[in-house]
């Protein structure tokens, strides 16, 4: 049995040990158009706050973890075309071409940031970190640059952020235009996001929220433009938080895309042809609430690079709806949203929320704010958002959990046994927040 990777990423990093695993004695062909893979895309980051010194420190370990199989890796090596009918790649480097066959082939080539709205042709412009060859190139850039280089950061996601972070500890022109009205819009409420901004305005950063980038170009002395309805700004680089796409280019009229790009899969990640699957940041995934929806994250790639590998052969693990768990370090703080914000909740349904906030640790200097969302006629829970000096990862997972199982606050009091504190001892604060909404709630009637 032949089984053909393209893309040597998570997801098909993630998919190739799996593969080894089940079909130990399959041929196992991975391809990768770059010469270097398995990079976390953070590593620009990492490297200008001086927490690396050296690119090898953030590669992923699931790269030696493949070499170790023995699986054949063709890397500089680009999938040019794929043949259903006659169950071939064909694949190229630097001029020369060849053709690999598959008896089950996955394609697992990512997405990359793209922006539709340049007329130039700006990529000397744009600080990209997708690739270690692209971070590389960044990070040359950054180096030769003076402290007065202007950078505009498009985007106060989690990439913009971190982003913003690491250049503030060396540049002191740095904006930041968002079209939503506060940072990390899609996963927190914006009280839970007021000390981020308070952040960015300490370290002399220009913030523009509710201003949507344009369309971006060049002067003739090659200064970047981007313009919003509200302005023109002027800089040197930009870094770009947003947009997505998933790489299908090469697949149009041989596969199934949706309309934002993504290759369609069945429950099986089987694409619309036979043997041909798909993983990670090609693909959508089924959220609670959601329905399908594209959220190209490192750990749905590796959740779906595993899956796949069971699927092969026989169709036999279903990709299930998954709850979406969002988490970011940014300024020296974890953040981390499960289910939906209050504003989202407002859509649907009656929305209520409680905010709980400790100070703990031997100083008291911890800090742990959470606010808790739920239905406001049924109790049930809807979602959770938690700032955080320390991770609470367990906490946040089992509020998942209860979410997913439609869970209420007067469950979760009812057997507070199970969970009365977390694996570090502190007490749960998603059933303190629960026993607070009960008794407001007690003492409104
Ligand atoms: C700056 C930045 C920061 C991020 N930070 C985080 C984070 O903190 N947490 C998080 O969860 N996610 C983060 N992400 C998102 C995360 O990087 C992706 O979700 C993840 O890498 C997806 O993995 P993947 O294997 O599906 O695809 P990718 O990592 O995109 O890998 C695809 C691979 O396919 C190869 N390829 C593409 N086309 C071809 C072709 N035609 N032929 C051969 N090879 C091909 C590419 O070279 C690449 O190696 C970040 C992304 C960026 C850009």
């Amino acid at each position: 049995m032949k089984i053909v990777i393209i893309g040597a990423s998570f997801a098909g990093l993630s998919a190739a040990l799996e593969c080894h695993m089940l079909y130990p004695e399959a041929e196992l062909i991975v391809i990768d158009k770059e010469m270097e893979v398995g990079y976390f895309p953070n590593a620009l980051n990492w490297r200008l706050r001086q927490e690396i010194s050296d690119w090898s420190e953030a590669r992923s370990s699931l790269y030696q973890e493949v070499m170790r199989t023995g699986a054949n890796l063709l890397l500089g090596w680009e999938m040019e075309k794929l043949v259903p009918d006659e169950k071939q790649v064909e694949i190229r480097q630097s001029g020369k071409r060849k053709s690999v066959t598959y008896d089950y082939l996955i394609l697992a080539m990512g997405a990359r940031q793209v922006w539709d709205k340049q007329s130039d042709d700006l990529t000397d412009k744009i600080l990209a970190s997708k690739s270690l060859r692209q971070m590389a190139e960044s990070y040359e850039k950054l180096d030769k640059s003076e402290k007065s280089v202007a950078i505009v950061v498009v985007g106060a996601g989690q990439i913009g952020l971190e982003s913003l972070e690491a250049l503030s500890q060396h540049f002191s022109r740095l904006t930041l235009i968002e079209a939503q009205k506060w940072p990390l819009a899609k996963y927190f409420d914006k009280e839970m996001t007021d000390w981020i901004i308070e952040e960015l305005v300490g370290r002399g950063i220009e913030c523009h929220f509710s201003e949507t980038v344009n369309r971006i170009h060049s002067d003739p002395s090659g200064k970047l433009l981007l313009d919003t309805l509200q302005h023109c700004y002027e800089s040197d680089y930009m870094v770009m938080g947003t947009n997505f796409c998933p790489n299908t280019e090469t697949l149009e009229s041989i596969l199934t895309i949706q309309p934002d790009g993504s290759l369609l899969v069945d429950e099986y990640l089987e694409t619309s042809q036979e043997d041909i699957f798909a993983v990670g940041d090609l693909i959508q995934l089924p959220f609670a609430f959601f329905g399908h929806s594209y959220l190209p994250m490192i750990h749905h790639a590796i959740l779906t690079g595993r899956l796949v590998a069971h699927n092969l052969v026989t169709k036999e693990r279903k990709l299930t709806t998954i709850e979406r768990i969002v988490s970011n370090h940014v300024f020296g703080k974890y953040m981390t949203s499960v289910g939906l914000t209050e504003r989202e909740a407002g859509l649907w349904l009656d929305a209520d929320s409680i905010r709980v906030q400790q100070a703990h640790g031997s100083l008291q200097d911890e800090l742990l704010d959470f606010k808790l969302v739920v239905e406001k006629q049924s109790g049930r829970l809807i979602g959770g958002q938690l700032l955080s000096t320390s991770k609470y990862t367990d906490q946040m997972n089992f509020l998942a959990l209860a979410i997913s199982q439609h869970l209420t606050v007067q469950d979760l009091v009812h057997q507070s046994w199970l969970y009365l504190s977390d694996s570090t001892g502190t007490v749960s604060f998603v059933l303190e927040a629960a026993h607070q909404y009960i008794l407001s709630k007690n003492r409104e009637e």
